[in-house]
């Protein structure tokens, strides 16, 4: 992974996508994947944004067929199944538990039976997947048995739980790295911190982007034939600034988790409030509460404010009354915008129900597409259909690829590699099989009761286009993706950076100044934190 600017400018791609959060690093995958050649611009650093504050959930579609359609269950159960087959290391299975109550809808027999229908739906779930990810059926259990799989279980008027499960992801970050390295590795030109300012013509036709290098101020052009809008919630701000007409009455939700400290719960737990489904999910050694999708905004830029924090951790307390959540406990605040559907304005953020790939030619803009969703497990298919639309449009017809492992995805039996991984198991949980690339020197911890490595931060430098200490200790080691690891962990990793990157004391303690910036604007400050009811 280098992140090399000559080529950028010198090469003329087939496309030019906009955006490193997962629908544009899909989108590229599934160009590159075709045999087309593709430049990636991202302005800050991949999976930096909406991407970055999922709830992590790799959903099997439970939701989508409660609202009884069919087609998107399924197409959740495969997009499921094929991030199982392509990025098998970086998930964990994970079992929901929802308790069940004397409720027309949320009893015990109605969620039997609704269950047995899924796991129907869903028959081919484990198809050509790892054993060591294969999903069980889902079933229901009774009231003390609730209470046993998850003590948090609120046993007032409790009649027993219903039971399935999703996967889950480590860390979104790793698996953006991951398709990185897997589009470079295949031609593919990418680099973050380029941000696209402005589109250029060529005869009426879009025929690529005038870029901005963020870390020299440097101007250049990127030519390509066609360029692919997918800068999440920014994507109608670009529009419009390109004089493409925009719907303004569409806007955007409101997404939030609070990361707590949590004790993870061996099950995620559901809840509800104000008829809402809240979960409680165990993450790493936190818990996050999410999702709340409130209100609507007209964007793009996803700043909650202590109202809406206060909200959510009221809306957790009552959801789940024995956890005792507290604003003390917020270590992260994940937020982000999600386009709505137009009637959210009255309908409380109701997201849009298809993701969106648009061809301009309607707008009269040819050459010209935008790629957007609300969901990070369906944006693979969002990009299949993307790339279907390239295809036709650059007229060069080529079959779909089989799914292949992304770089470092590559087991034959993940669970025998773990094994024979000694002692390697959180680096093979991270790197999968490119564990083995990491420097051989300073594999001991950077801090005392802190897991990351001088020896991965090294390797973020040198092969995975870490070029700030936040690029380093958010989205390339878990160092303070849930928050806050504490003033000496980040001086120690600063000071591995500094050595390794030629810094002067200045500008390491100014890389430090940014990351607790960036800490404390995804944390309320502890006035702000305390509920209101
Ligand atoms: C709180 C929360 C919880 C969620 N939980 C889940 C979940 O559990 N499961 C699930 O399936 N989905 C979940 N989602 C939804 C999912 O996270 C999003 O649908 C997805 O991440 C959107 O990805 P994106 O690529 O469209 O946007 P982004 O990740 O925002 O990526 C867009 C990128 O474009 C870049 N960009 C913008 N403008 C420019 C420019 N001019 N030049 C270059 N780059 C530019 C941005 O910097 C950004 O990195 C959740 C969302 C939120 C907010």
């Amino acid at each position: 992974m280098i992140r090399n600017l000559a080529r950028l400018s010198d090469e003329t791609f087939d496309a030019v996508v906009i955006g490193g959060g997962i629908y544009g690093l899909w989108t590229a995958h599934a160009l590159t994947t075709r045999g087309f050649s593709v430049a990636l611009l991202e302005r800050r650093d991949f999976s930096g944004a909406t991407s970055f504050n999922s709830l992590k959930t790799v959903h099997g579609g439970i939701r989508a067929l409660q609202h009884g359609s069919f087609a998107d269950t399924r197409q959740f159960v495969r997009e499921r199944r094929a991030l199982a087959t392509l990025a098998p290391h970086l998930l964990r299975v994970m079992p929901f538990v929802v308790p069940t109550a004397r409720h027309p809808v949320r009893n015990r027999t109605a969620m039997r039976v609704f269950l047995r229908a899924y796991d129907a739906v869903a028959a081919d779930r484990n198809h050509g997947v790892d054993p060591a990810l294969h999903l069980p059926p889902s079933y229901t259990v009774g009231p003390r048995a609730a209470r046993a799989l998850n003590p948090l279980v609120d046993p007032d008027g409790l009649t027993g739980a219903a039971v399935w499960h999703d996967y889950q992801l480590h860390s979104p970050e790793r698996l953006a790295i991951a398709l990185v390295r897997t589009i470079t590795e295949a031609g593919a030109a990418a680099a973050n911190y380029v941000e696209a300012r402005g589109l250029l013509k060529h005869a009426d036709r879009v025929s690529g982007v005038q870029a901005l290098d963020l870390r020299t101020g440097a101007s250049f052009d990127v030519r390509g034939r066609l360029v692919i809008n997918a800068s999440g919630p920014w994507a109608w701000q670009l529009l419009a600034s390109c004089g493409i007409p925009v719907d303004r009455s569409s806007g955007f939700s409101l997404a939030l988790n609070l990361v707590l400290d949590h004790p993870p719960r061996p099950h995620a737990l559901g809840g509800v409030s104000k008829g809402r489904f809240l979960f409680l999910v165990p993450w790493r050694d936190r818990s996050i509460l999410g999702t709340s999708h409130e209100g609507f905004v007209q964007g793009p830029d996803p700043s909650p404010v202590p109202a809406d924090i206060s909200a959510l951790l009221r809306d957790g307390v009552e959801a789940f009354p024995h956890a005792g959540l507290n604003p003390a406990s917020i270590r992260l605040v994940h937020r982000g915008l999600l386009p709505a559907r137009p009637a959210a304005a009255t309908a409380h953020g109701a997201l849009l129900k298809r993701s969106i790939v648009r061809d301009h030619r309607a707008d009269g803009v040819p050459g010209l597409l935008t790629v957007a969703g609300v969901r990070y497990t369906t944006a693979r298919a969002t990009a299949q259909q993307a790339a279907d639309l390239c295809t036709e449009i650059l007229g060069r017809p080529v079959t779909p690829p089989a799914l292949a492992p992304l770089a470092g995805a590559a087991f034959n039996g993940l669970a025998l590699y773990r094994q024979q991984g000694q002692g390697q198991d959180r680096f093979v949980a991270r790197y999968g099989t490119l564990h083995t690339e990491l420097p051989a020197d300073g594999r001991d911890p950077i801090a005392p009761d802190i897991d990351v490595t001088s020896s991965e931060i090294l390797y973020a430098i040198r092969r995975e286009m870490a070029l700030t200490l936040s690029d380093v200790t958010l989205r390339r080691t878990d160092l303070a993706a849930g928050g806050h690891p504490g003033a000496d962990a980040l001086r120690a990793a600063a000071s591995v950076m500094a050595a390794e990157c030629g810094w002067t004391t200045g500008q390491t303690a100014d890389e430090i100044q940014a990351v607790e910036r960036e800490l404390t604007l995804e944390t309320p400050a502890p006035s702000a934190r305390k509920p209101s009811g």
